[in-house]
Order: C-alpha cells, then sequence, then structure tokens
C-alpha cells in the first residue's frame, strides 16, 4: 500500500520526512490530528529495520495519541515523531538539534515529548531549536518524570473497576485494602503503583525481566516475585501490566485467573477487535490503557502547556476515576465492550470539534 493510502486508513492529516546529512538525522513526524489542538506526542527513538517499520510505528503511535487526548478530555490532538536510529550508539546532541529545526518549521502544529529511547537530556537539546518542546526535567522548569502521576492515575482506574465489578457502592481507596493485585514490569510506573497499592492494604505478586529490579521492589512492598512467564497464571483480583504491549494475546487471555485488567503498558490487546471481546466472554474487565495511562499526558498539559501548577502531590487524578466510571457505565448500559465505548467517546469529542471549526470557517 502506497504512503498516501496508508495515512488514509486512519486520517493522519500530514506526515513529515526529515533528513539532515550534517548530523545524520533520519526522521518521521506524525500528525494524525489536530482537531481539538496541537498534536502532542513523543519523540521515539529505536533501530527500525526498515523505512516501512518506522511509517508504521509513526502512523499507529500518532493515532493513539489522539485518542488519548480525546478521552482525557484534553484540548489536545495526537502526534508522534520517530528517529530511526539506536538510541545506545547514535545519539548526539547534533541529531535532536536538527530535529528541533524540523519541528519548529512545523510552527506549533506538533509538539515533541520524551519516549521510548529518548529522555530529558535530549530535549534540552530539541529546546535550543525549537519552543515546541515539553518532557524537560524539572530542573529545568519542565514538567519532570511523568511516571508518578502515571501511576496514580492507573490506581484510580484500578480503583474504579474494582467498584465496577464488587456492583457494591463505590467506596473510594478502601476497596484496595486486601485486594490482589499481580503487577508485570516494576519499572517507573510498576514500582510506583505497587508503593502506593502496598500503602493501601494491597497485596501483591510482581515480576519483571530484570530480576533486581523485582527483588528490589518486593523488598519495599513485600510482594511475591513470581518469573515473567508465571504472572499470567497467578490468581488475583486485578492484572496490571505495566511492561510492554501486546501482552494480552491468544496464549495469555486463556490463562489469566482475574477479575480486572487494568495497567499502565500502551497497546496491551496484541489485536483490540480480537482481544477485546475475548476478555469479555471470559468476564474480565478491560481498562482500556489509553484511558488508564493518560496521567502522564494530562501532567505535561497542565504543568507545560498551560503552565499551570501539577505536582503530584497537588495533582489529583480523579479525572481519570471520572472518564474510567463514565466508559464502564457506558459500555455496561449499550453493551459493548471497554475499549469501544472510550472509543465511541473520544470519537463524539473530536467529531463535535470539527463540526464547531467547521461552522466557524
Ligand atoms: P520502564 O522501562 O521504566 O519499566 C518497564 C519495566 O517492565 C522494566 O523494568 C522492564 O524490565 C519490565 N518488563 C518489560 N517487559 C516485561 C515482561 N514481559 N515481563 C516482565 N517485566 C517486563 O517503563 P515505564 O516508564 O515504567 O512504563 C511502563 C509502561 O507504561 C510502558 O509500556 C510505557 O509505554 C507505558 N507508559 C508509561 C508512562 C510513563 O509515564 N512512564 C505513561 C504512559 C504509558
Amino acid at each position: 500500500m502506497g504512503v498516501f493510502d496508508r495515512m488514509a486508513v486512519g486520517d493522519h492529516e500530514q506526515l513529515v520526512f526529515v533528513q539532515d546529512r550534517a548530523s545524520g538525522l533520519r526522521g518521521i513526524i506524525g500528525i494524525h490530528s489536530t482537531v481539538l489542538g496541537p498534536a502532542l506526542g513523543g519523540l521515539r527513538m529505536w533501530p527500525y529495520k526498515t523505512e516501512d517499520e518506522a511509517i508504521n510505528d509513526v502512523l499507529r503511535l500518532s493515532e493513539g495519541m489522539t485518542y488519548k487526548a480525546a478521552a482525557s478530555g484534553l484540548n489536545l490532538g495526537g502526534g508522534k515523531a520517530v528517529i530511526i536510529g539506536d538510541p545506545r550508539t547514535d545519539k548526539t546532541p547534533e541529531v535532536f538539534r536538527a530535529m528541533g529545526r524540523a519541528i519548529e518549521r512545523l510552527g506549533g502544529s506538533y509538539i515533541t515529548a520524551e519516549d521510548v529511547g529518548t529522555c530529558p537530556d535530549d530535549m534540552s537539546f530539541i529546546r535550543e531549536t525549537t519552543q515546541h518542546v515539553t518532557g524537560l526535567s524539572r530542573a529545568e522548569g519542565g514538567s519532570g518524570d511523568p511516571s508518578p502521576t502515571t501511576a496514580a492515575g492507573v490506581q484510580e482506574s484500578i480503583v474504579a473497576c474494582l467498584e465496577a465489578v464488587n456492583g457494591a457502592p463505590a467506596k473510594g481507596d478502601e476497596v484496595l485494602d486486601g485486594v490482589r493485585v499481580a503487577v508485570q514490569g516494576v519499572g517507573h510506573v510498576g514500582g510506583v503503583l505497587c508503593r502506593n497499592l502496598a500503602a493501601k492494604g494491597a497485596r501483591l505478586t510482581v515480576c519483571d525481566i530484570n530480576a533486581e529490579q523485582a527483588e528490589r521492589v518486593s523488598k519495599q512492598c513485600g510482594a511475591t516475585v513470581v518469573a515473567p512467564e508465571a504472572i499470567y497464571d497467578v490468581e488475583a483480583d486485578v492484572f496490571a501490566p505495566c511492561g510492554l504491549g501486546a501482552i494480552l494475546n491468544d496464549e495469555t487471555i486463556p490463562r489469566l485467573k482475574c477479575r480486572v485488567v487494568a495497567g499502565a503498558a500502551n497497546n496491551q490487546l496484541a489485536d483490540i477487535k480480537r482481544h477485546g471481546p475475548m476478555l469479555e466472554q471470559r468476564r474480565i474487565l478491560y481498562a482500556p490503557d489509553y484511558v488508564a495511562n493518560a496521567g502522564g499526558l494530562i501532567n505535561i498539559y497542565y504543568r507545560d502547556i498551560l503552565g499551570r501548577a501539577c505536582d503530584t502531590e497537588a495533582w489529583s487524578p480523579t479525572g481519570i476515576y471520572d472518564t474510567m466510571k463514565t466508559v464502564l457505565r457506558v459500555a455496561s448500559e449499550r453493551k459493548v465492550p471497554t475499549y469501544q465505548a472510550a472509543q465511541e467517546l473520544a470519537g463524539v469529542r473530536i467529531e463535535e470539534a470539527r463540526r464547531s471549526k467547521m461552522a466557524q470557517r
């Protein structure tokens, strides 16, 4: 399929190829939608084997950002950028400055941030050549590490889902007392989530492909450690995927022994149309990942875009709790899978904004 046809599938607005011979930069900026606002999304650096792979990734990820922002009620569109290269060997300040110049030429329709393979230091080089960058360190006046706010939003999602499956009146955080949670991946987000859940009386089982990391979190939270492959078989109330995506698939879903799946990882369903319904059939309530893990984006929006104080201490993730409740209510009333309810809610917001923009023309 040609590039234009691939853009038409998800209705992407713009795909920008960036080449800078002096620094060796080869990158792509994908703008899926600017209907709700500037397209914000991270800059990923990855050793893509082919250009096709890089194009697919930027198209898929930028579309996901549109839905994440829309479902969270933010006035942001969806975008993403990729640099083709190995972050361990190919990073130079010049590569990021060149990417910054390309972002600047877009005049603010795309705003970048850190992502897999990039970090706040890289954003500092980008800032030398463009003002359209977020995710700088606190020391540089940015919103800093988004993980604590992401973890807080995941916790609110777990509470909302548990209240729904218990069928009892809302009880807030009390619902976490004694609840069994299996956490896959205890890095930046998973580690904070475990510490917070343990403080509320949850009983944790954790795993990580980095065994030392799993042991460290286990000591901090009194969690039981299992081998990474064994996490799917753990009997728990909640399974919280906080590692990588596509872990809910044909092989793993039949093994799950939980009532709720709610975690931070992006794109948890390997195939949304197939594995969403599969979870439904197993009567497992799925918290759509982009609603549950939007805390980091919300933090960037309030702190970096609107310039409002949004410290984790002061920031209340109840917005995510409310959004998740709405998604679950709509799914239950309309008898549709939760991921579909989330997509429809986001779609309605985008369509309303599109109509109002058209009317103003
Ligand atoms: P991280 O790299 O700090 O932590 C991920 C951890 O998962 C690592 O310790 C890794 O060893 C482990 N892991 C990976 N695959 C695993 C597997 N199959 N089994 C067990 N452990 C595994 O990343 P993070 O910042 O904590 O993010 C976690 C997930 O949440 C990622 O998918 C990320 O895209 C998503 N996310 C993060 C944020 C954020 O604010 N950091 C925001 C939105 C979404």
